[in-house]
């Protein structure tokens, strides 16, 4: 999941974008709100944390921006108690939720994934694919009944392939959802990561749950093992 932070208090930005790497999303974070505003029109996100006091354009003008090129990207507002602007006024500009600092990671952890879950249609909290299962809030991936330990890169990016069961998805794709924006490396650094999956999720049970389309892709068969 990718995830665009925008805030131009350093110490907050490094804390939230450290935090939320740590917990396998993809974090883009910009101290500028065109340059957010940018962002996320140009590229998607599943998630958007916005300050509301930015400098050149406001979260406020950011969120009603985006609202009106039609760009429904969930957004988590982070309002200052004692600021001009109170939450009301977030949510009626086309804020999905709100949070007052100072905050603790955790609970903004808790709001982003809320924020996703809540996304798109309707999702259930643990993702299921067959036998498979996944967690995206405790992280924890069972097969067949049997606890598998994952990195936090893995768990992004089996979370990616899990909300998109049956999808052929391109390593661009995967790419800029499981990896930052400013990844410098090699983008077979996917395939890579799918064999590490593959040699946890496939090689011992000799299925091919997540199968490569020559050309295309890889596809997470939703009904498991096959
Ligand atoms: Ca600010």
């Amino acid at each position: 999941m990718r995830v665009l932070v925008a805030e131009d208090e350093h110490r907050i930005a490094d804390a939230l974008a450290k935090g939320l790497r740590a917990d396998g999303f993809a974090v883009d974070v910009v101290a500028d709100g065109a340059e957010g505003l940018w962002r996320a029109t140009e590229y998607a996100y599943d998630a958007v944390v916005l300050d509301i006091m930015l400098p050149s354009l406001s979260g406020y003008e950011v969120v009603r921006r985006l609202r009106a090129a039609e760009v429904w990207t969930p957004v988590l507002m982070l309002t200052a108690k004692d600021g001009e602007y109170d939450e009301a006024d977030a949510l009626d500009l086309g804020a999905d939720d709100y949070l007052s600092k100072p905050f603790s990671y955790v609970v903004v952890l808790a709001h982003i994934r809320a924020l996703i879950r809540r996304g798109g249609p309707t999702r259930p909290v643990v993702l299921v694919a067959g036998d498979l299962t996944f967690d995206p809030a405790t992280r924890r991936c069972r097969l067949a009944g049997t606890s598998i330990s994952l990195t936090a890169r893995e768990c992004g990016l089996l979370e990616y392939l899990m909300r998109h069961p049956d999808e052929v998805l391109s390593k661009s794709e995967i790419l800029a959802h499981v990896w930052d924006q400013n990844y410098p490396g090699d983008p077979n650094i996917v395939e890579v990561y799918i064999g590490y999956l593959r040699k946890k999720l496939d090689a011992p049970f000799s299925s091919n749950r997540i199968e490569t389309i020559r050309g295309a892709g890889y596809r997470l068969h939703g009904s498991g093992r096959r």
